[in-house]
């Protein structure tokens, strides 16, 4: 969170979203996770800023930190990224 989340926020200058972050077991079946999703370790997030303008933006500068995953999600809805 403190190599990924934090500096993209810093970068972007605008308030983050996180719709998702750790599931549990349960949780992650009902939304249809997947079985070994980085989600189930805390080690990712679902985020949006709410403008598919700053979702770019919010893309592009998660490109340049530290990933696993990097996903443009229902073209631009939310960013799935994990750590
Ligand atoms: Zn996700």
């Amino acid at each position: 969170m403190n190599d990924v989340l934090e500096p993209a926020r810093t970068q972007l200058g605008i308030p983050i979203y996180v719709n998702s972050g750790y599931r549990c077991p349960a949780l992650n079946a009902v939304v249809g996770g997947a079985k070994r999703s980085y989600h189930l370790l805390g080690r990712a997030a679902d985020l949006t800023t709410g403008s598919r303008a700053d979702n770019r933006r919010l893309y592009d500068i998660l490109r340049t930190l530290p990933h696993h995953e990097l996903i443009w999600e229902r073209g631009g809805l939310w960013i799935h990224v994990a750590w």
